[in-house]
């Protein structure tokens, strides 16, 4: 098969999760250029969490990149909730299935420079003080013209445009997409701090409820931790500045479980929490992803991995597409759907947190502080909290893109865990589907469509199954043993011809 090579793509936005984007698509073959105003990086630690989804999917990249984030960061291995001081439950992550079964603390700033040395190990380098200043979409992508901080202008053709450029995003703004949502009626502060006297380990961390709000302390090394505090409901049409540290001190000795002192601050910012979504995260051959596309509470901690995960469910179908290896809409189409239904989970999810951390009732919050170790007692109950938090319970069951679902093994649409010591799906310089024969499957017959799949066959634990499993790890389709046609019909029907 001969691949195409198309004019490139233009990120908008060398955050976290343009960076993933422009990783996962030069790693794939695909010739990217990507711009950012900024005329150097950010230096400040803003997100703090990598959950165990994203470190699993960026493991597909290569070149041991989550090796590397996580030999920068701190492995938190539970959650401990109080009230008022007092030990309500943990929730242990270690219990999920995945090889990263832990939270790693680690700074954006560290993130970001772990992507961008991998990126420009693959010869992309992120051309800062440039800014995307307008763009006409066509069918074949955009016109782009692009501002340099000193006036010089540029105007180029990229077979597609993805606006990675935050919750302002001047892309999405351009395409005139409605942000919907709501900015809820709290301030918050946060701050990174040195500290002495946490009664829980390094590994654990801690959300304290009280009747004036949550504060909760996140790890990031030994003595050095992110404290987020909310400062209750307002009505002023901006946050406050931040508390001083003596400000912090106090909260923390009112709310915490005691004995702490903070001993430097390191950063400290306040913030309001917006609850929005975009109507479309695509218009043609334009695309939004992370907060460009979603914003909500940092509660969770999962903004910036759910929109690197947003990078890496576009990247391969938009490298296939691309390349000229697959020619059905539908890939491009499911974008849309099933990163929206994900956002939409995700600030539903986190919302919910913090509605059950801010309860203003007395009573309420009696019966919260009752019920939750019972229900946190419950083996499935904290299985499926920490599923949603480490994100390793994202899936795509409604997708467009999903075939049949067979017996009583996993449905289309859901995560295929990977295996200890296996090559991650999706490895490698071209996206490509995996084959997944239970014991007891014949090889598959040799008129089997077979451009887009793996040679590398894999054992599947489902006796007498056949599962295809996408280039991003979640089940493409689950059949019985014998059943080849609709593998082939799914294959067939991405095309192109030849395949
Ligand atoms: C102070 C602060 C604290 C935070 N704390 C947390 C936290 O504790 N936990 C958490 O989960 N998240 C936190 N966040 C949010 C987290 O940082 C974001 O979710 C994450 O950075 C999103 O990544 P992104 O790449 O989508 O967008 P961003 O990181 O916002 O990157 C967007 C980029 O687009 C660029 N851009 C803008 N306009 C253009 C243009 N015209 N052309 C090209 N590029 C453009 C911008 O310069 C920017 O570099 C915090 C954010 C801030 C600012």
């Amino acid at each position: 098969m001969t691949d195409r090579r198309p004019d490139p793509v233009l990120i908008a936005g060398a955050g976290p999760v343009g960076l993933v984007m422009a990783l996962e698509l030069a790693r794939y073959g695909v010739k990217v250029r990507i711009v950012d105003p900024m005329t150097a990086r950010a230096t400040t630690s803003r997100a703090v969490a990598i959950w165990p989804r994203t470190l699993e999917l960026l493991d597909r990249a290569g070149g041991d990149l989550s090796a590397e984030l996580i030999a920068g960061g701190n492995k938190v291995i539970a959650a401990h909730m109080l009230a008022d001081g007092k030990s309500l439950a943990r929730v242990p992550l270690a219990e999920i299935e995945s090889p990263y079964p832990f939270v790693l603390m680690l700074p954006q700033s560290e993130t970001e420079r772990i992507l961008l040395h991998h990126l420009e190990a693959r010869g992309v380098r992120p051309e800062l003080a440039t800014a995307l200043a307008d763009f006409t979409p066509d069918e074949d992508g955009v016109t782009a013209t692009l501002r340099r901080a000193d006036g010089r202008e540029e105007t180029a053709h990229f077979s597609a445009l993805i606006g990675c450029d935050g919750a302002h995003s001047p892309v999405r703004h351009r395409l005139g997409l409605a942000f919907a949502g709501e900015t809820l009626g709290s301030d918050w502060a946060q701050g990174d701090f040195h500290l002495a006297g946490m009664p829980f380990p390094v590994d654990e961390f801690a959300t304290c409820l009280h009747r004036d709000g949550p504060a909760v302390l996140f790890p990031l090394a030994p003595g050095r931790y992110r404290v987020i505090i909310g400062l209750g409901p307002s009505t002023a049409p901006a946050a406050p500045p931040p508390p001083d540290m003596a400000g912090f001190q106090a909260l923390l000795d009112r709310r915490g479980p005691g004995g702490i002192t903070l001993t430097e601050p390191l950063w400290t910012t306040s913030f309001r929490i917006n609850e929005r979504q975009v109507e479309s995260y695509r218009v043609g051959r334009v695309f939004l992803a992370g907060d460009a596309a979603h914003v909500h509470s940092p509660a969770g901690g999962q903004g910036m991995n759910t929109g690197m995960q947003d990078a890496v469910n576009l990247a391969w179908k938009l490298a296939l597409v691309l390349r000229g290896r697959a020619t059905s809409p539908l890939l491009l189409d499911s974008y849309d759907p099933e990163r929206r239904a994900v956002g939409a989970e995700v600030i539903a999810t986190s919302g919910r947190l913090i509605r059950l951390g801010t309860l203003g009732n007395p009573l309420a919050r009696q019966l919260r502080n009752i019920v939750m170790p019972f229900v946190l007692g419950l083996a499935p109950v904290r299985h499926a909290l920490a599923g949603e938090l480490t994100e390793i319970a994202i899936h795509y069951a409604d997708s467009p893109l999903n075939g049949a679902s067979w017996g009583a093994g996993p449905r289309a649409g859901m995560r295929s865990a990977p295996l200890a010591g296996e090559v991650p799906y999706g490895a490698g310089d071209t996206p490509r589907f995996t084959l997944r024969l239970g014991a007891g499957v014949a090889p598959p017959p040799d008129d089997l469509p077979g451009a887009l799949i793996d040679p590398v066959m894999r054992a599947n634990p489902v006796p007498g199954g056949i599962e295809l499993v996408r280039p991003d790890g979640y089940l493409a389709l689950a059949v019985a043993e014998g059943e080849w046609e609709p593998v082939a019909a799914y294959l067939r029907r991405l095309g192109p011809a030849e395949n």
